[in-house]
């Protein structure tokens, strides 16, 4: 199955402005908007209309009419109208001004999708139930595999509600193929068969000669595909019909002792007396630890890897714990993520997949590597041009990586003008102007090395714009299905010669392979008209990606410049503060969060320093910070967030997750001690900046820098909660 994508020319897309495709936080486009889904729903009409039309009308004029009838319907608006009073205490995630949780716009095309699939209500677990919405989930599937770097023929990718159920998904399959090899093996000695397989280390054997420490560390490219080798040897080898060796493998499937999806892990972990690990920086997203929990790993089995002072994975460390692992303990998966959710941070995938080569030579030991793209994954569209295809693999990573920065244009310097106005408008000096661009080459590296990784989860209802639920979870290779569908079917197509990952799986269901059940097939038409009419590619979906990470940029740089600037900003502003202060960016965004901290200053000479304050001095004022920059679901009144200048969100780092150690440089960039740390943890305040339209503000007629008004909003609120 192959999409037919509509032919799309690159140039006409890039000229498209992001606002197009987006309602406006004035409404802008309400005009636009009312009549496209009054044509969706006109047309929907229609369709009913037009079946049977010959049928007789149920819901008569005069039934309509009725007092009962009229006084069901005043039930319904004056409830409809409390519960859109009760909607008004919502946040505005839409607003520039909303700077704060991994929520923004939605995009027109998603919502027209949404809209028309939420009428006819497809019901995404089967074509029975979805004649015509799998069929686009495929599809989908094909276009998202494609921006990661899989090959969209080989690899198996669907919607799914989001990136829990995808990173549970992603663990469910990695599991199952890591018992593979058991199985056959069982098989291959209650037969005799002399059955050869490729172990880690890339030396042939006998399967009956591999000890369990080789078994667990097979390959899953290798394990995905050894049923076929298995039935292929019986046809090849024993001359048995492939009816017959298909019967015969299953049956041995079904009752090994090895199933893990129905024997339970406990019978299988006593066996083999080995405990799994899964590794994973301890950035980590709590999805983890639910997976393993629900997979029977336990929760415990999760190891979290420190990070770097980039929040990145220490891949270091993460070596050393994979070259160490003691002989009784087994490596489920190892995790990358891609974006992590706190602070946007990219791991080095490039330099686990070095990790895991590393383990296979020396230890003949070979891991599942799932990225947890969830965030970041839509970062990969920057680097594909629809005319190139994403699979194109030439040269080094080093030098892809670089052509891929250099065509991306994101060395483009960006400047930042903080101009700081005087009581008359006037500009009050010309300050000098920063450039910054988003050309991390290890950042770049990580988003070219998704396509080896074994699974991918990349969430549509994060930085696709599209509504919720819509996740997604990817497999490089699309045997995955025949170890996932209840009924086996591994060796339905023995194939021709020998068998390898780069076959082709017939995948045309969704339903037989997936964790879930019942899904909305709205879903799947929003992501389709979503990324159809944008494409996953640098000129299409890549600007409005572009777009944020240049304007994470921007507020860091606004950030720093406030420093620089504070008594312009005081003269600005009109508060005049007892002690000054400043704020503190943690680190370069990878992608499009910023974390920073509100930090009290201290003059030396011209300069501003941090006045060496103690944690609990800082974390209160960054507590003090965030209560007005934020509001309290519960107790914010209906019309407190009509008042509410700006919102940002918070985190708090704790030893326990990040060691005093491990982020050292930004505990000294806050003029902190490790001691200080360990004891109170650090309270963090938090930006997502995701919404699509800041540069666009920035032009006439808004002409508004909503990040510059940002910091300008945390300088009066800083010096109030000093003073107070
Ligand atoms: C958001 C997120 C998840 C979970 O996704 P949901 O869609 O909220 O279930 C997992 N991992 C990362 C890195 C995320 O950012």
């Amino acid at each position: 199955m192959l999409s037919q994508r509509p032919e799309r020319n690159e140039a006409d897309a890039a000229q498209t402005p992001l606002s197009t495709w987006f309602l406006g936080p004035k409404a802008e486009q309400a005009d636009l908007w009312r009549e496209l889904i009054q044509y969706v729903f006109d047309d929907y009409i229609h369709w009913r209309r037009n079946y049977f039309p010959h049928d007789p009308v149920i819901i008569s004029r005069s039934a309509r009419r009725s007092d009962a009838h009229a006084d069901g319907i005043d039930r319904l608006t004056s409830d409809l109208d409390r519960s859109l009073a009760r909607l008004k205490a919502h946040f505005p995630f839409y607003s520039p001004r909303y700077v704060a949780h991994m929520l923004s716009e939605q995009s027109l095309p998603s919502v027209l999708g949404y809209f028309a699939g939420m009428l006819y209500n497809p019901n995404n677990v089967t074509e029975e139930a979805a004649p015509v919405t799998v069929q686009l989930e495929l599809e989908v599937g094909c276009w998202i595999a494609e921006m990661l770097g899989y090959d969209p023929e080989l690899s198996w990718t669907h919607i799914c509600s989001g990136g829990t159920i995808a990173n549970i998904e992603a663990l469910w399959a990695a599991r199952a193929s890591q018992f593979v090899p058991f199985i056959v093996k069982e098989f291959a000695v209650e037969h005799g068969l002399d059955l050869r397989v490729t172990p880690a280390n890339g030396v042939e054997a006998p399967i009956v000669e591999l000890d369990n420490q080789a078994l667990i560390g097979f390959r899953p490219d290798e394990s995905l595909v050894l049923f076929k080798h298995l039935a292929r040897h019986l046809v090849d080898v024993r001359g048995v019909a492939p009816k017959e060796a298909m019967r015969e493998i299953n049956d041995h499937v079904a009752d090994s002792a090895f199933n893990v999806g129905k024997r339970g892990f406990l019978k299988i972990h006593q066996a083999l007396g080995m405990q799994p690990v899964i590794f994973v920086s301890a950035a980590a997203h709590y999805s983890v630890k639910k997976a393993a929990d629900i997979l029977g790993y336990g929760s415990d089995s999760v190891r979290a890897v420190p990070v770097t002072p980039q929040f990145r994975m220490d891949v270091e460390c993460l070596k050393d714990a994979v070259l160490g692992l003691a002989d009784d303990e087994y490596i489920a998966a190892v995790l990358a993520i891609i974006g992590t959710t706190e602070e946007g941070a990219v791991d080095p995938l490039h330099d686990i997949l070095r990790v895991r080569q590393q383990a296979a030579m020396q230890s003949n030991r070979f891991f599942w590597i799932h990225a947890d793209a969830a965030w970041g994954g839509y970062f990969a569209s920057l680097l594909r041009s629809n005319a190139e295809g994403a699979r194109r693999w030439e040269g080094s990573l080093d030098g892809l990586a670089r052509m891929h920065i250099d065509e991306a244009g994101a060395r483009e310097p960006l400047h930042v003008e903080v101009t700081v106005r005087d009581a008359d408008g006037r500009p009050r000096r010309d300050y000098r102007s920063y450039s910054c661009a988003w050309d991390d080459p290890e950042v770049y590296k990580s988003l070219l090395s998704l396509r080896f990784a074994d699974s991918i989860t990349v969430d549509p209802h994060k930085l696709g714009y599209v509504p919720y639920p819509a996740g997604v979870v990817s497999f490089r290779s699309g045997f995955v299905t025949e170890l996932l569908a209840q009924r086996a079917q591994y060796i339905s197509d023995i194939g021709e010669g020998g068998v390898n990952i780069a076959e082709r799986v017939e995948i045309d269901a969704v339903g037989p392979y997936i964790l879930e059940g019942s899904k909305p097939g709205a879903a799947a038409l929003a992501c389709w008209l979503a990324h159809s009419v944008v494409p996953l590619s640098r000129a299409g979906h890549g600007q409005l990606i572009r777009t944020t990470a240049i304007a994470a940029k921007r507020l860091v740089r606004h950030l720093e410049l406030h420093r620089l600037l504070f008594e312009d900003y005081e003269a600005v502003t009109g508060v005049e503060s007892s002690q000054p202060f400043s704020f503190v960016p943690l680190m370069e965004p990878d992608t499009n969060i910023v974390c920073f901290v509100a930090v009290p200053m201290a003059w030396r000479g011209a300069e501003l320093v941090p006045a060496g304050a103690t944690l609990e001095t800082v974390n209160a004022l960054n507590r003090g910070l965030y209560s007005r920059l934020s509001l309290d679901p519960d107790s914010a009144p209906m019309a407190a967030n009509y008042v509410q200048q700006f919102f940002v969100s918070r985190t708090e780092f704790i030893d326990e997750q990040y060691s005093a150690e491990s982020i050292s440089e930004v505990l000294d960039s806050l003029g902190v001690t490790q001691d200080d740390y360990r004891c109170h943890g650090l309270f963090v305040l938090r930006s997502t900046v995701m919404n699509p339209l800041y540069a666009e503000a920035q032009q006439p007629p808004s002409s508004t820098d909503y990040l510059a008004e940002l910091v300008q909003f945390l300088h009066q609120s800083t010096s109030a909660v000093i003073c107070a």
